[in-house]
């Protein structure tokens, strides 16, 4: 086995590659760029040395580069995680001859894969089953039309050289034939440098169903099974599990078998996944073989309780495959969710900024191989594979991947139970996430029924894209109690027992009565009213129709409230004057609008609203034409670390938009125009 290896990749692979490393006592080397000075994986590894700028391909992808400080470090070998060199043949060879073991296979087996079109060609010979479809090499534009009219639309256009789900058109009718191709040349052209293009049946409601091999130098070659992964959003996978559903013994040999015989065509060595895209009645086709772990690759080792890193670095060291397929079980089912920095309210568009707080469900960081603690699973079956911690950044050079949750249960039911609970206790505060959608995702109907194919997320948008639930009193007691909180220890009020960390949160108790009143607002500006009495030592909150007896403590982000006889558990982060309320799975997030408000220094009955100081603009809460009243949050600056809401100094309508999120503004400048109502 190899005492030291060098890992040259980053983030949560980074992290993954070396926990397994760090338990069969091999010292790891990380490289890092600059956007990744203070990244997990540096500190992680046992040695770490700079490679190069941000982007990726002055540092990840400086392959001559790696070579060398795999060479200088003294690291045997090189595991390239997914993505960036991982199938780069080139780099394979390259690290042949320094005298590096490449951990991953052979490069004449990733040139065989590269292609589409070749890899079909081989799989034809093996026998493997392919959707019907023309992947020659002549590229007469009018051959490809008849190949199309032939097999019968609607039919696909794939890049040969594609790949992560870019190159690819649907044609629905021969009408539209000529368009398409012409697109998916260009597209094919400018992200893989090669325009040739394959033709294949597009099949309605496919499912896609991936089987993980692995192959040894001495020529044994074993199927773990199948990953269902056709939750998808625009060909990108967004929950995997293994098993597959409804999968029967009979199929999942004649996929698996047909898998080995795809690895032993091209003399595979290592892990590697063969994609098949299936029918609803169960036929499959031979899609694609990619030659590297897998990011998904975590749901297979839930259920077989089988390491995938240490059988690639016991294969690479030259030993034997651990286990023979006989030997192959499946214990239960596993379910993983990609965790990413997006936005889906506005297309998934990829969200960047500072994880200021973050809070995971309890949960192992990587599986150990086999047993942790005499539990393969992990404590509750739950495990996070990630690249970040709180404090950390997700930059906008690298996929903006937060973590992935994986979760296993005895079966699909219990496995989803805990998926739907782990993630209602992932909280996470200063980017977009996509941990709603996925709460709703998983929850859905189809979902649940396991009616799966890659469609299913286009088909439920109605319910995977609901309007803002209103907020709870639940939330406005939590948001209320942190407030109280907040100016207690602000005031130092609360001497009683200095060394409990719950804050008491009562600190507007006066003698006699005292009423207070908070505006709060919501994300959209919708304005909240609400109020908390007290009298005789005992308030009263009041929000919309209702009044509840209030009582509350906070100890940091925990935060308890007593609705009369109610309990409520929250978790709080208040970011300036916004409040992120965690409660019962939800995340709302609510502004609180300072009475004395005026407007960044406005200008009265209207005009214009300046920035207040230099800064930048984080959020513009209205639309140009909006009618809002006075006090209305209309747009948030950020200045000094610190947050400040410029809100409508009167009521009134905003006129034009000055400055977009992003902007940076100088002291003074006019960040909109708003005209006063008499
Ligand atoms: P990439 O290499 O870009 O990931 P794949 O060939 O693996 O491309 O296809 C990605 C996804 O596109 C599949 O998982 C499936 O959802 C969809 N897809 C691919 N081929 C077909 C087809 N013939 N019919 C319908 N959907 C397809």
């Amino acid at each position: 086995m190899f005492r030291k290896i060098l890992i040259a990749n980053r983030g949560e692979i980074a992290c993954r590659v070396a926990a397994t490393c760090r338990r069969l006592g091999i010292r790891t080397v990380a490289v890092y760029s600059d956007a990744d000075a203070d990244a997990r994986h540096v500190a992680f590894c046992d040695e770490a040395v700079h490679i190069g700028g941000a982007a990726a391909r002055d540092s990840y992808l400086r392959a001559d580069h790696i070579i060398e400080v795999a060479r200088a470090t003294g690291a045997q070998a090189i595991h390239p995680g997914y993505g960036f060199l991982s199938e780069n043949e080139g780099f394979a060879e390259a690290c042949a001859a320094a005298g590096l073991v490449f951990i991953g296979p052979p490069a004449s087996a990733i040139r065989a894969m590269g292609s589409k079109s070749a890899a079909k060609q081989l799989m034809e010979t093996a026998a493997v089953p392919l959707v019907p479809g023309y992947h020659g090499e002549d590229q007469d534009p009018a051959l490809l039309r008849r190949e199309a009219d032939r097999i019968g639309y609607p039919v696909l256009l794939k890049a040969s050289a594609g790949g992560g789900g870019k190159g690819m058109r649907v044609v629905e009718a021969p009408e539209a034939f000529e368009a398409a191709l012409a697109s998916v040349k260009r597209e094919a052209l400018a992200s893989f440098g090669d325009e040739r293009v394959l033709v294949e049946k597009y099949l309605t409601r496919p499912r896609h169903i991936e089987i993980q091999v692995f192959a040894d130098s001495q020529g044994h070659c074993v199927y773990l099974f199948e990953r269902d992964c056709s939750v998808q959003r625009r060909h990108q996978k967004v929950l995997e599990e293994a098993p597959a559903p409804g999968m029967s013994e009979e199929r999942r040999r004649a996929m698996g078998e047909a898998a080995v015989a795809a690895a032993r065509a091209v003399g595979y060595v290592g892990a590697g996944t063969v994609e098949f895209i299936a029918n609803q009645d169960g036929s499959f086709y031979f899609m694609e073989m990619n030659t590297r772990l897998q990011v998904e690759h975590p749901v297979t080792e839930m259920i077989t309780g089988q390491d995938l890193v240490e059988w690639q670095l016991r294969v690479a060291a030259g030993e034997p495959l651990p286990l023979a397929q006989e030997q192959l079980r499946i214990d239960g089912h596993a379910l993983e969710a990609r965790i990413y920095a997006e936005n889906p309210d506005k297309q998934f568009l990829p969200s960047t900024g500072t994880l200021r707080y973050l809070r995971t469900p309890a949960a192992v960081q990587f599986m150990r191989g086999g047993a942790v603690d005499g539990n393969p699973h992990g404590p509750a079956g739950v495990r996070i594979d990630a690249g970040v911690r709180e404090g950390d950044t997700i930059s906008p050079y690298y996929d903006p991947m937060i973590a992935k949750l994986i979760v296993w249960g005895r079966d699909r039911d219990e496995a989803l139970a805990r998926m739907r609970q782990a993630l209602a206790a992932y909280q996470v505060v200063g980017l977009s996430t996509n941990v709603a959608f996925l709460q709703r995702l998983v929850a859905c109907e189809a979902f649940a029924q396991a009616d799966l194919d890659t469609g299913l997320i286009e088909r439920n948008r109605a319910v995977l894209f609901p309007p803002a639930a209103p907020v709870g009193m639940e939330a406005i007691a939590l948001a209320v109690a942190a407030l109280q909180a907040r100016e207690a220890t602000e005031r130092r009020v609360d001497e009683a027992d200095p060394h409990s960390p719950w804050v008491r949160a009562g600190a507007w108790r006066l003698n006699g009565r005292a009423r207070r009143e908070l505006r709060l607002a919501k994300a959209d500006g919708t304005i909240l009213e609400v109020a908390l009495v007290e009298q005789g030592g005992r308030a009263t909150l009041f929000f919309a129709d209702q009044a509840a007896p209030f009582a509350a403590a906070c100890a940091a982000a925990d935060v308890r409230v007593d609705l009369g006889t109610r309990r409520v558990h929250g978790q709080v982060h208040a970011d300036g004057e916004r409040f992120h309320l965690f409660h019962d799975g939800r995340h709302d997030v609510l502004t609180l609008l300072d009475p004395l408000a005026h407007a960044g220094e406005g200008e009265g009955e209207g005009g214009k609203l300046t920035a207040p100081m230099p800064g930048k603009v984080i959020a513009v809460l209205v639309e140009a034409g909006a009618s809002v009243v006075r006090g209305t949050p209309l747009l948030v600056m950020e200045a000094m670390k610190m947050e400040h809401t410029i809100s409508a100094p009167v009521d009134g309508t905003v006129g034009e938009l000055l400055y977009a999120v992003g902007d940076q503004v100088s002291e003074g400048a006019q960040l909109l125009t708003f005209a006063g109502r008499a």
